[in-house]
């Protein structure tokens, strides 16, 4: 039984991806199933482990490049668990929330701590996934507890069970389901002001409006990858509709019509060049599908 047959309700089959990534980029997923609430997701996961299915998650398609013309494995999007609890400092957002949003409201709540991830777009569970974060701190910082489901089923893990590092974690594998945040009561004026300062600096320093999956490349260990782009003059290169963006070294733009395989031509020249110039090589922090 596929999961479409076993959960005809909340499955769809022959969705565009394109249109779910901030590249823009993206073929069609064969099965795309959205479960509404943490019981049902329990439930397709256990289905999936007892067919022995491999299949994908799917945040809000920030750090990811869909190159497969058709995505073969279920993939599970969790938009509709988007539900947010506040509780004194401590604060419960399921996984498909936007992230923006999750900074915005706690922030006009007078709880401090998501202000430094302003303008990181991304849902809460892609994030606590990946630790997002930049120079102003990680998200991975102010994580409680995740609820997560894997093929065991459901469990809560408090946050000194799981590792959070650059870009990543130890929750790799799971479905994060929902988490919870542990902020500090402050003044929504002040927190607002660190918010703005956060976002004008991104606006000021990375292609905000264009359509891109973030940074490309990881920071090699002691150095930026931008700056080793920048420096080996590639800001503006391009192969067909993808472009290295002359704002931010580390960012590769659609300019409009680009394909999957245009960025990945771009990645690899860039990493020749990188090679050979700097003999660094330079990892993806781009998921590619
Ligand atoms: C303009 C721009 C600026 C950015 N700036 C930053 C930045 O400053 N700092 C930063 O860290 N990142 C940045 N990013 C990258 C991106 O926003 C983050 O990595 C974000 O956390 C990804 O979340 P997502 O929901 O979009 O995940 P997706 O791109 O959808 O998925 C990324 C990975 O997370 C997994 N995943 C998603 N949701 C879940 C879940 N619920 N459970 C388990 N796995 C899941 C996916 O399977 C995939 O492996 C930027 C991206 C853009 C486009």
């Amino acid at each position: 039984m596929t999961v479409a047959n076993t959960f005809p309700r909340i499955t769809h089959t022959g969705v565009p991806l394109a249109p779910m990534t901030s590249f823009g980029i993206g073929g069609i997923a064969k099965q795309f199933v959205q479960p509404r609430t943490v019981e049902e997701l329990v439930d397709v996961l256990a289905h999936l482990t007892r067919t022995g299915t491999r299949y994908r998650v799917l945040g809000r398609g920030t750090n990811l490049l869909i190159k497969s013309r058709e995505v073969s494995e279920p993939v599970l999007h969790l938009g509709k668990m988007h539900g947010i609890r506040f509780d004194g400092e401590r604060v419960s957002a399921q996984a498909g929330m936007a992230l923006e949003r999750l900074v915005t409201q706690c922030g006009e709540r007078g709880l401090a701590g998501l202000e430094t991830l302003a303008g990181i777009p991304g849902s809460v569970g892609g994030a606590v996934m990946m630790n997002a974060g930049g120079r102003y701190g990680w998200i991975g910082e102010v994580v409680s507890e995740v609820t997560c489901v894997d093929s065991t089923g459901l469990k809560t893990l408090a946050s000194d069970k799981i590792c959070f590092t650059y870009r990543n974690s130890s929750l790799r594998g799971m479905v994060v389901a929902e988490v919870v945040l542990a902020l500090k009561a402050g003044d929504s004026r002040e927190i607002a002001a660190r918010r703005r300062d956060t976002l004008a600096e991104k606006k000021r320093s990375q292609p905000l409006a264009a359509k891109s999956a973030g940074c490309v490349f990881r920071n090699p260990s002691g150095g930026y990858a931008g700056q080793l782009i920048e420096a080996a003059g590639l800001q503006g290169a391009r192969a067909g509709g993808a472009m290295v963006s002359p704002l931010h070294a580390n960012f590769i733009v659609n300019t409009g019509d680009a394909s999957a395989d245009d960025v990945l031509r771009l990645i690899e020249r860039i990493r020749k060049k990188i090679l050979e110039n700097y003999k660094v090589i330079l990892e993806l922090e781009l998921e590619i599908w």
